[in-house]
């Protein structure tokens, strides 16, 4: 095992606790006058008022990314936490917050994503987060979260984000213990859609897992934190950083990796979703690379033949053999249970009588 080990803690806990150092009162206090190390953040070609558009005030709104967003003469200012009014809090991440916001000239509702610089600092991530940045700018489809731009104060950087209504699919799946097939196939459709264009655009995700994906309004999945995700093409080792379980055989053994560490990612994704853990889910890490090296997976009875044909297309070691993330939107067991433009209904899962580890 190859990938060494960062200081972070195991990022799968539960993010519900609502912040102790809200923003909404941090404006008022002292402010730090430390030169920060983001105060040269910057992300050229990305407009920083793209957010014109008027819309109604309610947080189910629908809102448009069409070019009407973007306003010429708004082209030089920066954005500044008093433009925002900040609502109640969507949850709590590693490096900081993240609240509901509405844009005040134009009510557009925004999640604000609130990063302090001193624990970026500490943790030494502030690549990844200009990466972050960079990357999801520039990014524009629907199952891929809008990041609309950023700024910043002496203490705090700030990401404007898409509002995902329905939260982290992680959250969902805690609540509904694993989804029926078409709830799951549909968010597998809508994740390799959003894989599809990453590729295309060259940039691998790296970090895909249900933390990192979240749901829309309509249901639909919102691919979301690029801080681990890359140009390609690279074969720069990472460290490793929080659940093993999503990690290919490539990245495990510390080789070069390219696109397709991502649709081996689908394949646990799939599964996890289906089941409501990940196929190599084990005793501990060493039984972990163990069962990813040697792709030993158990599937429960009530998995069907076509799903189990996908994920075993999917979790191939070499690979150069995995499919194409093209032929996963026409596999059958997508186009029978995710046909174009279907979305799953809210609040539907599986009962859980057949999982385990829900028992
Ligand atoms: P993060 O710091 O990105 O891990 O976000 C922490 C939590 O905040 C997530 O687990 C979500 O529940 C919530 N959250 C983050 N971003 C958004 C968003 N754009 N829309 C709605 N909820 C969000």
């Amino acid at each position: 095992m190859n990938i060494p080990k960062c200081v972070c803690k195991e990022n799968r806990a539960p993010t519900a606790a609502i912040p102790s150092d809200c923003v909404c009162s941090a404006v008022a206090g002292p402010m730090n006058v430390h030169k920060m190390p983001m105060e040269g953040f910057k992300v050229p070609a990305v407009p920083l008022r793209p957010l014109a558009t008027k819309t109604n005030t309610n947080d189910t709104q629908e809102q448009s990314s069409t070019s009407s967003e973007l306003k010429k003469e708004d082209k030089k200012k920066s954005w500044m936490l008093t433009d925002f009014e900040l609502g109640r809090p969507l949850g709590k991440g590693k490096f900081g917050n993240v609240y509901l916001a509405r844009e005040k000239e134009s009510h557009y509702v925004v999640a604000l994503k609130v990063l302090f610089k001193s624990q970026i600092q500490d943790a030494e991530i502030e690549h990844q987060v200009r990466r972050e940045v960079e990357i999801q700018c520039r990014l524009r489809h629907p199952n891929i979260l809008r990041m609309y731009g950023y700024f910043h104060d002496e203490k705090r950087i700030y990401l404007i984000l898409e509002y995902a209504k329905h939260g982290a699919l992680y959250h969902l799946l805690k609540q509904c213990k694993r989804f029926d097939e078409k709830t799951a196939a549909s968010y597998v459709r809508d994740l390799a859609k959003a894989l599809l264009y990453c590729h295309s655009k060259k940039v691998i995700h790296r970090d895909i897992k249900p933390e990192n994906l979240l749901i829309g309004h309509k249901m639909e999945l919102k691919m979301a934190d690029f801080g681990w995700s890359v140009h390609s093409p690279s074969s720069r080792r990472m460290t490793l950083c929080g659940t093993l379980d999503y990690l290919s055989p490539e990245m495990v053994e510390g080789k070069p990796h390219n696109y397709a560490v991502d649709i081996w990612s689908l394949g646990v994704l799939c599964y996890e979703l289906l089941v409501g853990m990940p196929p190599f889910d084990a005793i501990d890490s060493h039984q972990t690379y163990k069962k990813i090296r040697y792709v030993i997976i158990k599937y429960p009875a009530f998995i069907s033949e076509k799903a189990k044909d996908l994920m075993g297309k999917l979790l191939v070691v070499n690979p150069e053999q995995r499919m194409p993330l093209a032929n996963v939107l026409q596999h059958p067991w997508i186009v029978e249970n995710a046909p174009e433009g279907s979305h799953p209904p809210a609040n539907n899962s599986h009962p859980p009588a057949n999982n385990p580890r829900h028992q």
